[in-house]
């Protein structure tokens, strides 16, 4: 062994203050069970279990066949821009130029550039708590204030505008939103973006808003920030196609922001990635400009799923949980069985052979609650939910 494997590691402090995604760990200790023989349900992860539709596999394999193989401009394919542009503005009902449109691998890089091109370590950034856990990560990790907005059960988890307005002061940067949220299924309605931007109002400040889960809402419909009157120069918009076209594994997500911001988040991607997989992009045209059956074939299987899953948990002793209304998560409050989120997630785990995920791997507000994801097969919920009723009728 060399002399430098052997001493300790001189990491830059940073690295002590950037946090993870819970779900990945629970996913490896749950297949350390399996590995033992144990037989586990995973409704830990957060990404659809349905293939990328045929159309999207076909366009991505012609276009690997095609040379398409190479370098791309850092920003994204223009071709793939323009199909985004078009898209994601008449969903929204804005107009977007291809210019303010970003190609990234994946939604994650967005967060992660978007943070990085504006917060100083002097800043302070509204989140939602609980919340993904890697806006509070990045925060940290740039040395900036992480100030959570706690999303309330009894308001069905959309935020609550007057707590909203009593944390934003001079030092605010950037305000997170997140609607459909992960990990609550929480939907923002019209109404309260309109608040939002509101108590916001001509201030000097940005908004991320994420909305990767915007074409999974089973009631009530999406409305962006970016819709709302002096907002579209002030507003980050994630989106991606992870959890739309079930292609986490693809690594394709886009921001849409003004053009000159859009620049450098380019300039980041030079820096980072160079650009976002060249085929892959090919393949997103076919996803945003063909046949949408398969998301609509989707999102009624994960309403099914949901509605099973949020009656069965309702039974169990100890377990209440609300009907979310997007997204692909229940998010069960478990205060009645006295027992912590962890602890009982990993009581699951190791005893009842379910994988889910404490609601504090999302934040502090978070405790009280597990987050089940309901991307798994009808047949494989209901033996979750049987393990689950007889594992609370031995233990609660
Ligand atoms: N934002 C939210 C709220 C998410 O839940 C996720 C994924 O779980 C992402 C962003 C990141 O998505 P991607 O896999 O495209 O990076």
């Amino acid at each position: 062994m060399s002399k430098a494997t052997q001493t300790e590691l001189r990491l830059a402090r940073r690295m002590a203050r950037l946090g993870t995604e819970t779900a990945f760990e629970v996913l490896v200790r749950a297949r350390a069970l399996e590995a033992k023989g144990k037989n586990i349900v995973h409704l830990e992860i957060g990404e659809p279990d349905f293939d990328t539709p045929a159309n999207i596999i076909a366009a991505g394999a012609e276009a690997m066949r095609g040379g398409w193989t190479h370098y791309g401009p850092s920003a994204g394919l223009p071709a793939l821009r323009e199909a985004i542009a078009e898209d994601a503005g008449r969903r929204r009902g804005v107009k977007i130029d291809p210019s303010e449109v970003v190609v990234v691998p994946g939604g994650k890089p967005i967060i992660f550039f978007s943070m990085l091109a504006f917060i100083e370590e002097e800043d302070e950034v509204i989140y939602p708590d609980p919340g993904f856990p890697i806006y509070e990560s990045m925060i940290h990790f740039l040395g900036a204030r992480a100030v959570p907005i706690r999303l309330r059960e009894e308001m069905d988890f959309r935020l609550d505008v007057k707590e909203l307005a009593s944390l934003i002061n001079d030092r605010t940067k950037l305000i997170i939103l997140n609607s459909p949220h992960n990990p609550t299924g929480g939907v923002l309605s019209e109404r309260d973006v309109r608040e939002i931007a509101r108590v916001i109002g001509d201030r000097d400040l940005m908004v991320l808003s994420d909305e990767i889960y915007s074409r999974l809402i089973f009631e009530g419909s999406h409305f962006s920030i970016m819709a709302v009157d002096g907002f579209k120069e002030r507003t980050i918009l994630l989106d991606g196609f992870s959890k739309t076209y079930a292609m986490t594994g693809w690594r394709m997500g886009y921001g849409v922001m003004r053009a000159d911001l859009a620049a450098h988040v380019a300039r980041l991607m030079t820096n980072s990635n160079s650009c976002t997989a060249s085929f892959t992009q090919v393949a997103g045209i076919e996803a945003v400009r063909g046949d949408q059956s398969s998301v609509d074939n989707m999102l009624a299987e994960f309403r099914r799923r949901r509605d099973l899953m949020v009656a069965g948990l309702n039974k169990i002793s100890g377990f209440s949980c609300r009907v979310p209304h997007g997204a692909f998560y229940v998010f069960p409050n478990i205060t009645r069985t006295g027992w912590t989120s962890k602890k009982l997630a990993d009581a699951l785990l190791e005893e009842a052979g379910v994988a889910c995920l404490a609601g504090t791997a999302f934040g502090g507000f978070g405790e009280g609650y597990l987050r089940f994801s309901v991307a798994n097969s009808v047949e494989n919920i209901n033996l979750a939910l049987e393990r689950i009723a007889a594992w609370a009728g031995k233990n609660l």
